[in-house]
């Protein structure tokens, strides 16, 4: 397969014009272009046309695209995606942060399987602020508690919040649950945590997410075009 360049470059105007339209500088938001089922391929364009940050959502395809990439200066990658505990380790070889920190026991993993001889973990608590029950993320009620016991672990380091919100059309909805994640991040910083990191908005909510303050979208199908189907494991 190969990158279509016109859709790159239309998703980053998207970003541009919606943190304008929020009167924020574009360069507060950041792009994770999320390559999850793409092939290492795609991910070696992406690289040339200037991208790092790359999101993924299984712990293997990651490991196999990070081997089959380890020439490529700078990449960064990312686990957007739930993660079990008995991979917690690979995890914390493989990725550079971990976005979808959801429990504490989690947390204790990744930072004790963490090499002292790297950077801490950077880590993201996942909070459920779409309400279904189906969804991962702590409720948002316990996410300043559980961003402090991340933020207490030593090969950690804790920079924010991740969410995900409920696919809806409906624009106020998304606002209101970017808007809960958003307090998360105020709570925290009010606490004393220091955090700074809000990971929401994707390809069809993303302009919500940056009113709301949104300093990273993830975005898969504005960059690559429709997934191919996958297995999910
Ligand atoms: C797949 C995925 C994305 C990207 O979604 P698109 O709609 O393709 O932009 C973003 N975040 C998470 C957590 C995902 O699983």
């Amino acid at each position: 397969m190969s990158l279509d360049e016109k859709a790159w470059q239309a998703a980053r105007e998207r970003i541009g014009r919606a943190a304008r339209a929020a009167g924020r500088d574009p360069a507060t938001v950041r792009l994770l272009a999320v390559s999850k089922t793409q092939p290492a391929q795609a991910v070696r364009e992406a690289w040339g046309l200037g991208q790092r940050a790359f999101g993924e959502n299984y712990v293997q395809e990651a490991a196999a695209k990070r081997d089959a990439l380890a020439g490529l200066e700078g990449v960064e990658w990312r686990l957007i995606g739930p993660l079990q505990s008995n991979k917690a380790a690979l995890a914390a070889d493989v990725f550079d942060a971990v976005e979808s920190v959801d429990r504490a026991k989690i947390a204790e993993r990744l930072s004790a399987a963490r090499l002292a001889s790297r950077p801490p973990l950077e880590v993201l608590v996942q909070v459920n602020i779409s309400g279904e029950a189906s969804k991962s993320g702590v409720a948002p009620d316990e996410a300043v508690a559980l961003a402090r016991s991340v933020a207490a672990l030593p090969r950690l380091r804790l920079a924010g919040f991740m969410g995900i919100a409920e696919p809806t059309a409906d624009v106020a909805r998304q606002r209101a649950q970017f808007a809960r994640l958003a307090r998360c991040l105020s709570d925290a910083q009010a606490s004393g945590l220091d955090v700074s990191v809000l990971s929401m908005g994707m390809t069809a909510d993303l302009e919500s997410a940056i009113l709301e303050g949104a300093t990273e979208v993830r975005l898969g199908t504005a960059l690559f075009g429709q997934r191919p189907a996958t297995v999910e494991p």
